[in-house]
C-alpha cells in the first residue's frame, strides 16, 4: 500500500529531505530544516548508541528511496526485478529506471512541483508522449521521446506555479526542456553522478539479493 500519512513525517522518519511537498521543501518551513529528528516521543533521544544492524540499514535505505519516488513496495520491487537481468551496476540501473519513469521526468522537467503532483498530472491525462496521451505514471521513457504537457492543460495553476519555480534553476544536463512549449526530452540515459539522489542504492541491491 502507498503511504498516505503526512509527507513531512516520512522525511523525519528517514532523517533526510525526500522532497515530497513541492515548493515548501525549499523553504525554512520544511520540517527537516526545523527539526530533523525522527517522529515520536523517542525521536530526539541521543543518549544511547543504537546498534544498527546491516539489515536495518538496507531496509531504511530501501524505504527512503521508495518513499522519495512515491512507490508502493510492489511497484518498487517490480522495478528492481526488471533491471536484474541488465548488464552493468545493478544499483545504478535501479536508479536510472526510477529516473526514467514518466512521473519522475514530468517532475524533473519542472512541469509539476512534486512527484506526487506529477503522478496526478499524468493520471488525469494532461501529459503526452510523442503527441499521444499517456496516463501511466510508470511508463518507461526512452531517450529522445518528447514529453509534453497537453495544450489545454498548460494554463493549469499547478503547472504554471511549478514552471515558474523551475525557471529559477537550470534543467539537468541530461534533460532538454522547452518551457515555452511545456515540453522536454531525455537527451540520454543519465550517469549516476548526474542524478541528484542522496542514496546508497547498493544497500537496496543487497537487501533484495538475499
Ligand atoms: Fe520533506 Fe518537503 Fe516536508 Fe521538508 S517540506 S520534511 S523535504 S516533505
Amino acid at each position: 500500500m502507498r503511504y498516505t500519512g503526512p509527507s513531512c513525517r516520512q522525511c523525519r522518519r528517514e532523517g533526510t529531505k525526500l522532497f515530497l511537498k513541492g515548493s515548501r521543501c525549499m523553504t525554512e518551513k520544511c520540517a527537516i530544516e526545523r527539526r530533523g529528528y525522527a517522529p515520536g516521543q523517542h525521536g530526539q533521544s541521543t543518549g544511547r548508541m543504537r546498534k544498527v544492524s546491516e539489515y536495518s540499514r538496507q531496509l531504511r535505505e530501501k524505504q527512503k528511496v521508495k518513499r522519495m519516488y512515491g512507490l508502493t513496495e510492489r511497484q518498487f520491487r517490480n522495478t528492481f526485478d526488471r533491471i536484474t537481468h541488465q548488464s552493468g551496476v545493478k544499483g545504478t540501473n535501479l536508479v536510472v529506471a526510477l529516473e526514467s519513469r514518466l512521473d519522475n521526468l514530468v517532475y524533473r522537467m519542472g512541469f509539476a512541483s512534486s512527484r506526487k503532483s506529477a503522478r496526478q498530472l499524468v493520471r488525469h491525462g494532461h501529459v503526452e508522449i510523442g503527441g499521444h496521451k499517456v496516463d501511466v505514471p510508470s511508463y518507461a521513457v526512452r531517450p529522445g521521446q518528447e514529453i509534453r504537457v497537453a495544450a489545454g492543460s498548460r494554463e493549469m495553476v499547478s503547472v504554471k506555479a511549478a514552471m515558474e519555480l523551475a525557471a529559477r534553476g537550470q534543467p539537468m544536463s541530461w534533460l532538454e526542456v522547452d518551457r515555452e512549449k511545456a515540453a522536454g526530452r531525455m537527451r540520454e540515459r543519465p550517469t549516476r553522478e548526474a542524478i541528484p539522489l542522496n542514496a546508497q542504492e547498493q544497500l537496496i541491491v543487497e537487501l533484495y539479493s538475499k
